[in-house]
């Protein structure tokens, strides 16, 4: 079976949870498979191979993180966590698993759709119809095939590690990523001794393409988790 480009398969074990998703998620055009534990969720995932897949962690039997681990296994289908559970650890914990994002119950679904839209960017933008990018958000505009950055029109000269960091968040804009993350795919390492790395690279960026680095408009911080680099401006009408 091919993929389907409008089918989303949640994972939940709470009926009125499921019940409500449905309704939303079918409103706005998505076709809705659903199933009540881990076990059934990983058969849907295969047989169905969604556009994306909504997952609660605390589920009966097999545990959600287990479910991202085992779905990582053989597919980078979007996948979203749906979490009573708010603690810092728990959303590392997932996001390090290969979750794309994360939103704590209850949510509002605006949060959901947007979250929604960035993640399957992220899968339609590996396409061939797309030329390398040239990433503008407010007066940041980053052009990733001439590794050139500007600020309201100005060159910002980075180095290649400050450069290195940016384009990983380029590419990840509108979603969170880890410390862990970045300490991989930027430097490398998975070192503990080298885990203060992103934050002082985050900060020397922030002097760079921040008009105000002390409260950044561009790179958020995600509170003990990582970072957040804003989506593209008008990245709204690649959606869906
Ligand atoms: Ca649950």
């Amino acid at each position: 079976m091919t993929p389907d480009k409008t089918q989303v398969l949640v994972i939940e074990d709470e009926a009125p949870i499921r019940c409500f998703l449905r309704a939303y998620l079918e409103s706005q055009g998505f076709r809705f498979i659903e199933a009540e534990n881990g076990e059934e969720g990983l058969g849907l995932a295969a047989s169905h191979q969604p556009a994306i897949i909504l997952l609660d962690l605390g589920l009966p039997g097999m545990d959600g993180l287990e479910v991202i681990r085992r779905i990582r296994e053989w597919t980078n289908t979007p996948l979203i966590v749906l979490s009573a559970r708010g603690k810092e650890q728990d959303k590392i914990d997932a996001l390090d698993a290969g979750a794309d994002d994360y939103l704590i119950k209850p949510f509002g679904v605006g949060e959901l759709a947007a979250r929604m839209r960035v993640a399957l960017r992220h899968t339609a933008g590996t396409g061939t119809d797309k030329p390398e990018p040239v990433f503008r958000v407010g007066d940041l505009m980053v052009d990733l095939a001439a590794r050139r950055v500007h600020l309201a029109g100005a060159e910002v000269h980075l180095t290649p590690i400050e450069f290195k960091l940016l384009a990983f968040l380029v590419r990840h804009s509108g979603k969170v990523v880890t410390h862990r993350q970045l300490l991989k795919e930027v430097w490398g390492s998975t070192r503990e001794d080298q885990a203060h790395y992103p934050r002082i690279y985050v900060h020397q960026l922030r002097h760079k393409i921040e008009q105000d680095p002390a409260r950044p408009r561009f790179l958020r911080t995600e509170t003990g988790i990582g970072y957040r680099l804003e989506e593209a401006d008008g990245s709204e009408v690649m959606g869906n």
